[in-house]
C-alpha cells in the first residue's frame, strides 16, 4: 500500500494546498476523521476546525470551515465553503468578528438574535484565532478545536 495521498484543500476562490501528505485529521460535522493513505472512501460533511496534515516531516496547518470532503485511497479533497492558511489570516478581523459574535451572544433575550448563526460566527473567528496564534508563536487565542456546525 502507497505511504502517502495528495491532500487538496480548495475554496471557491483559492486553492489553499496541494500537498502530498501521509495523515490528516480533518474537521466533519460532530468531529474529526483521522485520514491515513488507503483509507476507505467516504464522502462527508465539512465542520468548522483547524485541518492538520503531516507533508514530509513537517505537520501543516490550515483553518477550514463548511464544504465537502471526499476521501479516497490515494486523493483527499476539501472542497471547503472557506479556509484560510495561518499567514494568510487577519487576526484584527477575526478579533472583531469574536467580539460581535460576543457581545450578541451577551443579550440572551434579544429577539433579534440568530443564535445558531451567532454561534457559527464564534466558532470561525475562534478557529481563525487558534490558527493563525500557534502558527505565530503565540498562546491560543482560542480553545475551540471541536468541529462545530458549518458556516
Ligand atoms: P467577517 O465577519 O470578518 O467577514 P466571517 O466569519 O463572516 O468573518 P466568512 O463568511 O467565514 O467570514 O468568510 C468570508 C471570506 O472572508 C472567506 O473568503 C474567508 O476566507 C475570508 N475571511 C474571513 N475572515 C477572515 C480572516 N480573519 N482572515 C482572513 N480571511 C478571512
Amino acid at each position: 500500500m502507497a505511504d502517502s495521498f495528495t491532500l487538496e484543500v480548495v475554496t471557491p476562490t483559492h486553492l489553499i494546498a496541494r500537498e502530498t501528505a501521509s495523515e490528516a485529521q480533518i474537521p466533519v460535522l460532530g468531529g474529526y476523521i483521522g485520514v491515513l493513505p488507503g483509507h476507505t472512501a467516504l464522502l462527508a460533511e465539512m465542520g468548522i476546525g483547524e485541518l492538520t496534515y503531516r507533508a514530509g516531516n513537517q505537520t501543516q496547518a490550515c483553518t477550514a470551515i463548511g464544504g465537502f470532503v471526499e476521501v479516497l485511497a490515494d486523493r483527499v479533497i476539501v472542497l471547503a465553503d472557506a479556509a484560510e492558511r495561518a499567514e494568510d489570516i487577519d487576526v484584527p478581523r477575526a478579533q472583531s468578528a469574536r467580539d460581535r459574535a460576543q457581545k450578541r451572544l451577551a443579550n440572551p433575550n434579544d429577539p433579534n438574535v440568530d443564535w445558531e448563526r451567532v454561534q457559527r460566527a464564534l466558532a470561525r473567528a475562534e478557529i481563525r484565532l487558534q490558527v493563525a496564534g500557534k502558527s505565530r508563536g503565540a498562546p491560543a487565542a482560542a480553545s475551540a478545536a471541536h468541529a462545530t456546525s458549518r458556516s
